[in-house]
Parts: C-alpha cells; structure tokens; sequence
C-alpha cells in the first residue's frame, strides 16, 4: 500500500455519519452511550499497557525534539503511562466501576434527594486536554436508595475517561436508572472545556451545561424545583 493509498484508507476509516474528520474540524460530536472500545480492550493487562504507553510517549516526546536524558524529563514517560492507565483513564476498566449497596428506603423518603456540586476532572477525548466542571445528580426512589458518597463516586468513574460531556451526563444517567431500578434520575453536568479555553478559539469564558431528565423529572415544575435546589 503506497502512502496516498493509506491516506485514503484512513480518512474512510474515520468518516462519521458521512463526514470526514477534515469536515468536523475542532467541532465536538459523539457517535453513542457506549465509550467506543475495541473487541480486544483488556488482552493486555494493566502493567502491560504502561509499558507500551511509556514507550510511545518517549517517541513523542523525543519526535518533539525533547531531550530526553534531561534528568526532569527522563521519568516523563513511564509517570504519564502510570497517570493514564492508574487514574485519569482508570474509569476505562470495568474492574474499577464502584460497587453499590443498596438500603431500604425505610424513611418512606418519597421526594427527589438532589447531590449536587460533585466536582470532576474529566478529559476531552478530541484533544486529550481536561474537563473540568461540576455535576449535579438526583433520583427519586423507587423503593432503594443508594449511600451518598457511591454518586459522587459514579460520576467520578465514568468521568475517568476520554470523555464528551454529552455522553458523560448519559452514562451518568443511565448507571443511576440501572442501579436504583427507576426511569426517576437527572443528571446536570456544567464544565469548562480546557480545549476551548486554552488554544482553539480561546475563549476563556464559556462554560458547557448538558443535561438529563428521566421519568418524572421530564416535567417543568420538577425540572425547578431541582434548579431551585441547585442554585440555592
Ligand atoms: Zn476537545
């Protein structure tokens, strides 16, 4: 295969519903609920892919012309494998999904519980540049009620991954309805994305608000009330 061959075949491979990725451009746009994961995800194990990522990102450093005998640098490789692998990308391994217990609801609490400015840094699956905002969770139970630190810990598993705030806020959503057994939860999740701010059209301003509503909250005076809570 000579290289405009390979160019092509490329471009082909990455067309997203008949765009090409020149057509998108910097513009951010998803494809699923689903992270897109390969068949083979976990045939390596963990220590596995440290390796590789810090082999890897010493050729990119290296390709940049850093030198990398430079004691600051040297270790650069193998610490952004372990940060990839061992947090900022930890929520791509299933094994680390938060296990939840669940309790009776036996306060007959029948109202929505509202967790609300769990902050999380995610990072832009684009650019690989962070995320950083605040989500806000709730659900109304249908019977079980989930301890309060596992929201935080949900959002923060699925926050650990390339992300897009879209589908960010649905995996979120579609987690707690699984979990708590109801359509009743709404997910908020309002983040500054770090590739707009820092470079591209650097706006330092804008911030990005995506949202859920499932079940009752699918209805205007529970959609503020919850704001209410939110803002108070
Ligand atoms: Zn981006």
């Amino acid at each position: 295969m000579n290289t405009s061959q390979l160019t092509e075949s490329k471009k082909s491979h990455h067309k997203l519903n008949g765009f090409t990725l020149d057509d998108i451009g910097d513009d951010h746009m998803y494809t699923g609920l689903e992270t897109p994961m390969k068949a083979n995800a976990f045939k390596l194990s963990n220590e596995e892919k440290k390796e590789k990522i810090a082999i890897l990102f010493e050729e990119i450093m290296d390709t940049m012309g850093l030198d990398l005998t430079d004691d600051s640098l040297k270790g650069t490789p193998k610490r952004v494998a372990k940060m990839y692998i061992d947090e900022i990308f930890s929520g791509l391994d299933p094994k680390n999904k938060p296990k939840v217990a669940l309790f009776d609801n036996k306060y007959q609490y029948n109202q929505m519980l509202v967790e609300k400015d769990i902050t999380f840094y995610s990072n832009c699956e684009h650019h690989f540049v962070p995320i950083i905002g605040k989500a806000h969770v709730a659900y109304i139970s249908s019977g079980k009620v989930i301890g309060l630190s596992k929201l935080n810990r949900i959002v923060q598993y699925f926050a650990k991954r390339p992300q897009v705030q879209e589908r960010l806020t649905n995996q979120i959503a579609n987690e707690l309805k699984t979990i708590l057994d109801t359509e009743d939860v709404a997910v908020i999740i309002d983040a500054k994305h770090l590739c707009v701010s820092s470079r591209g059209i650097k706006d330092d301003t804008s911030a990005t608000v995506t949202s859920y509503y499932g079940g009752k909250f699918n209805n205007a005076s529970k959609i503020s009330e919850l704001h209410n809570y939110i803002n108070n």
